[in-house]
């Protein structure tokens, strides 16, 4: 067999999600526990991609996953790095990109494709699923050179800290807002020249993620104590969405909440509720005001890979100043400096 002809060993981490779900006769839900066994039945045309292995991870609704599995998922990935071409992680959409996103900062330098999907209907149900394919290209693409976490749904590839689910109801359901796409299925796969490529580095993997972050999107007259009630609470680090540009009032004392809570060793990553463009702390007074209090720009980093670089940044630096520090580089490519 020429080196050409070589058959790609993919590595499939089922993680559970819709994609293998199966609908619950009595209630109407949909439940885990359906396909895994039947999987390769279903896409004979897996075996045709590439050797498969499917190793199970969790069989769990994604609303149930936890930084945990996060951390558990890297990990299989990591301790499989040379016995596989490429990864695949199938999963639930619910919380797929807080997954995907989680993964490119606690799995650095593999060198290799992982490509997170799921679906939006399960593999079982015959009519209308989009199970078939997001897995079978999925495997496609695992099976390419380049060396990202991805996700593949719909026909596109996307840079795992650069999407977000926007629906609930297409099968394209991610879209990568500030990001072009990485790649695109369609007479045949496709990928982009700005897909990264293996640099040879060694594999890292990190394994602590400091779990108690919280997210507070700014609604016009929401008081900045309860920030600080969160704080007391034992919240170690806030991703506060800004309007527009990333701008919070200063008519309540939101520069003397940041500034006191930055004291306290707590960072709080001012971030845009806009999907499309990011936080531009010197546009207006009063982001200038927020900036100057020490709030640290979220600049274009989507809510998932904002909350995901937080958690990583608290469980593995230093003190406010290195975490801003972190949050001033692109460390995974999730964001445009
Ligand atoms: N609730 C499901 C999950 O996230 C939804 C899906 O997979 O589409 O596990």
């Amino acid at each position: 067999m020429s080196a050409k002809d070589k058959v790609s060993r993919i590595c499939i981490l089922l993680a559970g999600g819709t994609i293998t779900m199966r609908r619950d006769v009595a209630s109407g839900a949909l439940v885990p526990g359906g396909s895994r066994d039947v999987l390769l039945r279903y896409i004979p045309e897996l075996s045709e991609v590439a050797s498969i292995d499917l190793l199970d991870i969790v069989d769990i609704d994604s609303s149930n996953m936890l930084p945990s599995n996060w951390v558990a998922i890297a990990q299989a990935i990591y301790e499989r790095l040379d016995d596989f071409d490429g990864f695949v992680v199938a999963h639930g959409t619910d919380t797929l990109s807080f997954t995907a996103s989680a993964l490119s900062f606690l799995l650095r330098d593999a060198g290799k494709p992982v490509v997170v999907t799921g679906s939006q209907v399960p593999l079982g149900e015959t009519t209308g699923t989009d199970a078939r394919n997001n897995l079978l290209f999925a495997t496609v693409f695992a099976c390419l050179d380049f060396a990202e976490v991805a996700v593949f749904f719909g026909s596109d590839l996307m840079r795992a800290n650069r999407c977000t689910k926007y629906s609930q109801f297409d099968f394209h359901a991610y879209r990568s807002f500030n990001f072009p796409q990485l790649g695109r299925m369609g007479l045949y796969p496709r990928l982009e020249p700005w897909c990264a490529k293996s640099e040879g580095k060694a594999p890292m993997l990190y394994s602590r993620l400091e779990e108690n972050v919280f997210v507070v999107p700014y609604i016009p007259g929401l008081q900045p104590e309860l920030i600080v009630s969160l704080a007391d609470q034992g919240i170690k680090g806030f991703v506060l969405e800004g309007v527009g540009p990333g701008n919070v009032p200063t008519v309540f004392p939101y520069p003397e909440v940041i500034r006191g809570l930055r004291d306290r060793g707590i960072p709080v990553i001012l971030r845009s509720q806009c999907q499309v463009g990011g936080s531009d702390l010197a546009m207006y007074e009063t982001g200038q005001a927020a900036a100057a209090a020490g709030a640290i720009s979220g600049l274009d980093l989507t809510r998932e890979a904002a909350v995901t670089k937080l958690m990583w940044a608290l469980a593995n630096c230093e003190g406010v100043d290195a975490v801003e520090e972190e949050f001033g580089k692109n460390i995974a490519g999730e964001v445009s400096i």
